[in-house]
């Protein structure tokens, strides 16, 4: 994180590492009229990294490496552009900067890839200008690029209300071990909302689950897997109902729980230490029922600055 104290600019570049996150509980309320859903969001910061490198150039260029790199837009749609240009319009300067990204969070996976980007790109540039941005001012303009920007920069475990984007830091109190099953193809997070509306038309108000956030306080993996749980999950399924047999097989295998992660199509798998996410992540990849299995672990820290040229 930038310490908020002018360093004056980078010469070469600079590199920023920003995790994923996968939601352990996301609680969803109805629509509201602004179009947007009311959450308990918990989110919790896992060991898949993107790498964003911001160097000087003469205008604003994006490129992208990794196994997904084909997925993700190279133009200012792209997360990591458009925080450039909001930090730069904000002090009236020109956003002339290449990005680099490099990506290892699966693309459109409900696991807040193009987020962390924006989170990532925020803090390079404020670094690369040397423009010292106080950390409250940076978690405003993640508010304004996209509900799960400001987690991707606090990292850790937080819990998320009104969109998501209204933050309070949670204590975690030991490792968790994951699997992460990477499903083939995306699933787009409106989509998945849309379904969500259509298959419960009374939602109730949304709250964090006190079971929950003891078991992230206790750091206890078992009272963790129980009180799993996402709101989501039932909408991603009727939209890839073959998501079914991805959680059989992990749950099988022997991971204390298996959901699907945010707005999916990834599924998430909670086991009891790093040799059970071997074997878990082993028996999804024979099964044929995902692209590829990750291990990972959590809590990891948010995006923070790792090189500068
Ligand atoms: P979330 O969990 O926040 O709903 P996600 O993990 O499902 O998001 P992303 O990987 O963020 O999905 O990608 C969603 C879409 O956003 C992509 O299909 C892509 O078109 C667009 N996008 C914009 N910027 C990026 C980026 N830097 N990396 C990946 N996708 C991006």
């Amino acid at each position: 994180m930038s310490t908020g104290t002018r360093q004056g600019p980078a010469a070469g570049g600079v590199t920023v590492r920003v995790p994923a996150k996968v939601n352990v509980q996301l609680a969803v309320g109805a629509a509201r009229a602004d179009g947007f859903h009311d959450l308990a969001n918990v989110f919790l910061a896992v060991s898949l990294f993107d790498e964003v490198t911001a160097t000087p150039a003469g205008s604003l260029t994006v490129s992208c490496e990794g196994p997904d790199a084909a997925g993700v837009p190279l133009d200012t749609t792209n997360l990591a552009a458009r925080a450039a240009q909001l930090l730069a319009a904000r002090h009236g300067i020109s956003p002339d900067v290449h990005l680099h990204i490099a990506k290892d969070i699966p693309v459109a996976g409900g696991m807040a890839g193009g987020s962390a980007d924006g989170a990532a790109a925020l803090l390079a540039c404020d670094a690369l200008w040397g423009l010292g941005s106080s950390r409250a001012e940076l978690l405003d303009i993640c508010a304004e690029l996209g509900s799960d920007v400001p987690f991707s920069l606090v990292g850790g475990a937080a819990l998320g209300t009104g969109r998501g984007e209204r933050l309070t830091v949670l204590p975690v109190g030991g490792v968790f071990h994951w699997v992460f099953a990477v499903a083939d193809g995306g699933l787009s997070t409106p989509a998945v909302y849309a379904e969500f509306d259509r298959l419960t038309p009374a939602a109730p108000v949304p709250a964090a689950s006190p079971a929950l956030l003891e078991a992230l306080r206790t750091g206890d993996a078992d009272a963790l897997a129980a009180a799993l749980s996402n709101d989501l999950q039932p909408a991603a399924l009727s939209l890839r109902p073959e998501l079914a047999r991805t959680l059989e097989t992990g749950r099988s295998a022997g991971a204390l729980a298996g959901l699907v992660s945010g707005s999916g199509p990834t599924t998430a798998f909670l086991v009891r230490d790093a040799a059970g996410a071997e074997s878990v992540a082993k028996a999804l990849s024979a099964s044929g029922t995902c692209r590829t299995a990750r291990v990972a672990s959590s809590p990891a820290e948010g995006a923070t600055v790792v090189a500068r040229g």
